[in-house]
Parts: C-alpha cells; structure tokens; sequence
C-alpha cells in the first residue's frame, strides 16, 4: 500500500514538475525565447526592483539608449513603486516575475496564477496605469496547469542566453565574454538586477553592472538593435506598441482631471489595443491607427 503510494506520488510530480519542464525548456513549446527582429536583441532584468541596484543599472541603459524589460516582483514593485514609474517613464517593458520569488512547482496553478501572476500585474497596473502582460516564472519553471491557465493571459517569456550572472565566481570580465561569444539576432538575454534571491549572490548584480557596461559598448559597434522583448518577439510591433503608448500617454496628459476616465494600452497575441476603466475596450487590429473615443459608455 505504501509503495503504491510511494509511485503514485512520484507520478503525480513528473505529471505536475517534468512535463511542463520537458515541454517548455527542452522542447520550447508555449513559450517565447528567442525573437525575431533582423539584429534584434532583447535584455531582460529579473528579480529586481532593487533600490540599490536598479537605479544603477537604469542610468546605463539610458547612457546607451538602451530599452529593456523588467521582469519584476510585485513584492518588490510595491516597495518600490518610484523605480517601477521610472522603468516606466523611460520606456522600459514591465513584465510578472511573481509576487514573491517562489517556484510555481510548489504552488496549484491557481495560486500561481491570482497570488503571484494576476497580483503582481495589479501593483504594476496600479503604478503605470499600464497592465503587464509578458510574464516569466522563477527559475523558469512552470507547473502543468500555469501551461493552460497562465497562458490565458499572459505571454511565458524565457531565455536563449543566461551566463549565471548571479554567481559570486563569475567575474564582470567573465560575464562580458560569455555575453559577447553568445548573443545573436533575436537573443532574449536573462540578466538580473538584485542578488538577495535563494542562490544568488548579494553583491553579484555590481559585477553585472560592470560587465554589461562593457558589451552595450561592444553591442553598438556590432550593430545589434536592443529591443523589449514585446518589441523583439512581435515581428513589426515595434512601431505599433509606441504608437498605442503614445496615444495613451498623450491621452493622460490632455485629461488631467480624467473625470474618470484613464486609458491603458494591452496586447494580445499580435492585437494592440487601447481600454478605458469603463465598461468599454476597443479593439482594432494593430494597424498602429489607433482612436480615442470619448462616449462614457460607464452607464
Ligand atoms: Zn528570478
């Protein structure tokens, strides 16, 4: 009875742990890790916002003119909601890296959906006035039902390159080779920008820092474009997702008082879209013409 048990159990968590892992890492499938933008790449920084590190490494992408996307934890975000308007205003992406930094394998897809996904989106939401919807688990790691139902609302983003940046032993020197030898067109490079994470080390992000410093040098001899990863894996998105955030952006400040109104841009698949707080989205296929409408549809 016990050793029936015992099998049962550990079928349950190949069924709930591995399939997804073989599915998603392995097999790439349901997931996003690599663009496909002609000399494109994408940086993305995981685990912040980190009041120490963040601002750091803020100054040096705008120094060289760099966006990129931040995949943030709302635990975090909520500490720090200054550096989440900053990415913001500075034209970063803000993506989900889960309320706190706990793997998805020890959650029920549920809670790893409202708890962790859906909060965390909410703080950003609540900060920007933009609702994210790129999300990346932990650890890239995923539970079988995150497969069905996290996909319902957000895009899974993953990784091609990742050079164990958070390791005391990894040199900023080591760093810049590794990224240097490694990224190509439509790289999705994982960085991270705090090191106070279960098998991080505190001070790495600084020899991160360091390093990167030297490849955007590089990167812009070498004539790669550094892209969000909205702007990477959506062939042509680029200038339709600054459009919608333009008009969304030029629609808060022409309505101050918004008498209760506010706009957001949301993206869906290769749909961009603009919606109100009311009872009123509109929908156009991302042609990049997009309109405001200003009927209170509220009642
Ligand atoms: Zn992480």
């Amino acid at each position: 009875m016990i050793q029936t048990l015992i099998i049962l159990s550990i079928d349950a968590m190949i069924l709930y742990m591995m399939v997804p892992f073989i599915l998603t890492r392995i097999c790439g499938l349901g997931v996003l890790s690599k663009g496909k933008v002609a000399k494109g790449i994408a940086f993305t920084f995981d685990d912040g916002p980190d009041p120490c590190y963040t601002p750091e490494l803020l100054d040096l992408l705008q120094e060289h003119e760099v966006k990129a996307t931040f995949f943030v934890l709302g635990s975090k975000a909520e500490k720090n909601p200054e550096l989440i308007q900053r990415m913001y205003l500075e034209g970063h992406q803000i993506g989900i890296h889960n309320y706190i930094h706990k793997s998805n394998w020890i959650l029920s897809p549920w809670r790893s959906r409202r708890e962790q996904a859906d909060r965390t989106a909410d703080i950003v939401e609540s900060i920007t006035g933009e609702r994210p919807t790129y999300y990346r688990p932990p650890w890239g790691l995923l539970n079988l039902g995150d497969l069905l139902l996290m996909r319902k609302s957000y895009r899974i983003v993953l990784w091609s390159v990742m050079v164990g940046d958070w390791k005391p032993s990894v040199s900023s020197e080591q760093l810049k080779r590794s990224l240097l030898k490694r990224i190509k067109p439509g790289s999705i490079v994982v960085l991270h920008d705090s090191g106070d994470t279960l098998g991080a080390d505190e001070g790495a992000p600084r020899h991160m820092i360091t390093g990167l410093k030297e490849v955007l040098k590089s990167i812009h001899r070498k004539g790669f474009d550094c892209l969000r990863a909205d702007e990477l894996l959506d062939k042509g998105a680029e200038g339709k997702v600054r459009g919608a955030r333009c008009v969304a952006a030029a629609w808060r400040l022409s309505n101050p008082s918004n008498d209760g109104w506010s706009l957001t841009v949301h993206e869906e698949k290769n749909i961009v879209y603009l919606a109100s707080n009311h009872r009123f989205s509109q929908r156009q296929s991302a042609t990049g013409n997009l309109k405001n409408r200003q009927e209170d549809f509220s009642s």
